[in-house]
Order: structure tokens, then C-alpha cells, then sequence
């Protein structure tokens, strides 16, 4: 999707060090952290909202999580870790590209 960061990440187009990286799926580190550990899982493929969810971004977003419960330990999150999906407007979605946020490496405080 043309003028989509996420895309550009996940296209090499815009640099950024991935932690894992499969046909699938990228993770990578968020560059404002809100926790002393964040990343965000983002799917290769694009799409923005959960709403547009038929069988097909279903399998990919089951991927992502299937892959997350695998990875979580190499990324120093076997503490224990919080997963947010923004969405929308009042969701404080700011980029339009589908992606699971994973904060952990410290005690979380509620929200
Ligand atoms: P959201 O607000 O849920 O759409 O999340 C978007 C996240 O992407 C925010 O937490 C941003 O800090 C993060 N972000 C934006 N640009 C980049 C980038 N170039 N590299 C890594 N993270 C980014
Ligand atoms: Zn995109």
C-alpha cells in the first residue's frame, strides 16, 4: 500500500532492525516505547482495521499470535507481556496498517 510506513518498513524501503522476520510477519521495536520493552508485530500483508477481518487476514492474525506464544522468550518478554491492538479514532490507531503491540520487560501498571 503506497504511502503506508508500515509497508515501507516491512518493504526494506524505511530501515528498521527487525527481531524476527518470517513470509508472514515482522517484529520490530517501537520508536517511542511505552514500556521498558515494545514491539510491534506487523503483518506483511496490509490492512487496517480489524473490521475488514474475512478467513484470509483471520489466518494471518492467527499466525501472528501462534508465532508470538513461540517467540515471546527470545524477545525477553517471559515475564510476562501485554498485547494492544489500537483501533481507530477513539482507539488512538495512528498508523492504518494492522499491528499487535507487545509491551513487557517491566510490571505493567492497570490501565
Ligand atoms: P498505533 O498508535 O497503535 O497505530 O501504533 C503505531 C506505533 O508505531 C506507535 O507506537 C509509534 O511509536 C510506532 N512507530 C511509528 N513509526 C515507527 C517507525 N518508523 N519505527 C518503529 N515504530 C514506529
Ligand atoms: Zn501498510
Amino acid at each position: 500500500m503506497e504511502n503506508c510506513i508500515f509497508c515501507k518498513i516491512v518493504a526494506g524501503e524505511i530501515p528498521s532492525p527487525r527481531l524476527y522476520e518470517d513470509d508472514k510477519m515482522i517484529v520490530i521495536r517501537d520508536i517511542e516505547p511505552k514500556a521498558k520493552l515494545h514491539y510491534l508485530c506487523i503483518p506483511k500483508t496490509h490492512f487496517a482495521y480489524l473490521s475488514e477481518m474475512d478467513s484470509e487476514k483471520a489466518e494471518i492474525l492467527k499466525y501472528c499470535f501462534e508465532k508470538i506464544a513461540q517467540i515471546y522468550p527470545t524477545l525477553g518478554l517471559e515475564q510476562g507481556y501485554r498485547v494492544i491492538i489500537n483501533q481507530g479514532e477513539n482507539g488512538n490507531q495512528t498508523v492504518p496498517h494492522l499491528h499487535i503491540h507487545l509491551l513487557g520487560g517491566e510490571k505493567l501498571k492497570d490501565f
